[in-house]
């Protein structure tokens, strides 16, 4: 049988006294310095602990449901399951994945607005009953390889359709008919799922016209004698607590409103970018350089050199753990690892992957201390770029990450429940030493 046993195992490194993830990253560039100066990833299991700590304290009535593209990780899914989220799986891989973690069938939700048919079959095999649905072609192959599914219908929302500029989701127009559809072929709805993206300018609005729209499928669902008792409102959290409050202060009234806790609904969200963003640092190393004379019509306040910019090209770019700069996210200034002489003052620098293609453009424009090749650049908030992402399209080997916990973290984790003798038994700890 192949199990968690055939797996590789992780190390995660226990950071014991006043060693901080900045040793962790400089130890490693020592390291590296010596070898190829590789790029390489550091991952702060506390940094889950603490945005789950973060979560529950701002909403707490809202249960949260990792999808999984956003990083999946082993040990991120290994540390989410145990703290007892639910898992929004894409596809047939994902849901596999978080099953061989002992995440039970129930909570997990195969997402997606259309799906392959072995997908469908194989949720089906492996008991998950609860899958999102948003059309009629859908639903009659579901109907088909899954009888017992129970739906979450997709419904649209303007601010996700503004940033896929395609339509995702089905209208409330066609709502009646999709329901009427579903009660015909006798599968089950359940609920209704939609997405805000964090993009979005007017939360409020945004969350308005949903959570009605929600509340009239709700409606129209139980007039056809359908048990609706899931609301998904979908992910969007940046990851900050402040953009968490926003959310919460536009979504409370609506459902105590809308969707009380006396109607029984269980209420979810799809925070992926919440939970990981922040647990995630990039380490990559300055591996060429380039000065261009240029004359600035206005001069930027801290910038001294105003006729010199800098190109600097990286060991890594778009077609590796920049990713998510193709799909138009824009990639935060890096800091500088080194120790900076403050008195040189900065320049305008722009960062560029090594495949000296046009579109290799990881930082347009930042501030920069003049650097040198062979320098280290440190870009956090790096956990969303999926780390196994980055390997399919750049066809280089796998980066590699190396995951700390603190000992404080790894204490509160404990509490909350995750252990290494059971649920972690496909890792190992270790005690950093420098
Ligand atoms: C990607 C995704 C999310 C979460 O992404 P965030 O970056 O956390 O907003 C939620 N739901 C679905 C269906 C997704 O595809």
């Amino acid at each position: 049988m192949k199990g968690l046993a055939d797996k590789p195992s992780y190390i995660i490194e226990l950071l014991e006294g006043g060693v901080t993830l900045e040793d962790v990253i400089d130890g490693r560039i020592c390291e590296q310095a010596l070898v190829e100066k590789s790029a390489f990833v550091v991952g702060d299991l506390g940094a889950l602990m603490r945005q789950h700590v973060c979560w529950q304290s701002v909403v707490p009535q809202l249960q949260p449901y990792y999808p999984v593209k956003c990083n999946s990780s082993p040990v991120v899914i290994e540390v989410l399951a145990s703290l007892g989220l639910g898992f929004i799986c894409a596809n047939k891989t994902e849901v596999s994945l978080v099953l061989e973690h002992g995440v039970p069938p129930e909570n997990i939700i195969l997402s997606g607005v259309c799906k392959q048919l072995a997908h469908i079959k194989h949720a089906a095999k492996n008991n998950i009953q609860h899958l999102v649905c948003e059309n009629e072609a859908e639903l009659s192959k579901i109907s088909r390889l899954h009888p017992s599914a129970k739906l979450l219908l997709q419904l649209t929302t303007k601010a996700h359709a503004a940033e896929t500029s395609m339509a995702f989701g089905f209208s409330l127009k066609s709502c009646r008919h999709l329901l009427e559809a579903a009660k015909e072929l006798g599968v089950q709805v359940v609920g209704v799922t939609f997405h805000i993206p964090s993009s979005c300018q007017d939360l409020q609005q945004a969350y308005t016209h949903a959570l009605s729209d929600a509340r009239c499928v709700f409606d129209m669902g139980v007039d056809l004698g359908f048990n609706m008792n899931i609301l998904d409102i979908g992910g969007g959290f940046t990851g900050s607590e402040f953009q968490l409050k926003q959310v919460e202060s536009a979504v409370r009234p609506l459902l105590d409103a809308y969707f009380p806790p006396l109607s029984g609904v269980q209420v979810l969200a799809q925070p992926g970018s919440f939970y990981v963003a922040s647990a995630f640092s990039l380490a990559v190393n300055v591996i060429g350089k380039k000065v261009v004379a240029r004359h600035w019509d206005s001069i930027a306040q801290g910038v001294n050199n105003e006729d010199t910019e800098f190109l600097y090209y990286m060991n890594e770019g778009v077609y590796g753990p920049f990713s998510c700069k193709l799909l138009g996210n824009s990639i935060a200034a890096p800091s500088v690892h080194k120790h900076v002489r403050c008195a040189d003052g900065v320049y305008p620098s722009s960062l560029w992957g090594p495949s000296l293609d046009q579109l290799d453009q990881v930082v347009e424009r930042c501030l920069l201390p003049e650097l040198s090749v062979g320098d280290w650049l440190c870009f956090s908030n790096m956990g969303v770029c999926g780390l196994e992402e980055f390997t399919c399209l750049s066809g280089s080997p796998q980066l590699p990450v190396y995951y700390t916990v603190s000992t404080c973290d790894w204490y509160e984790m404990q509490e909350a429940g995750v252990a290494l003798d059971s649920a972690m038994k496909n890792f190992s700890m270790v005690q950093y030493s420098a």
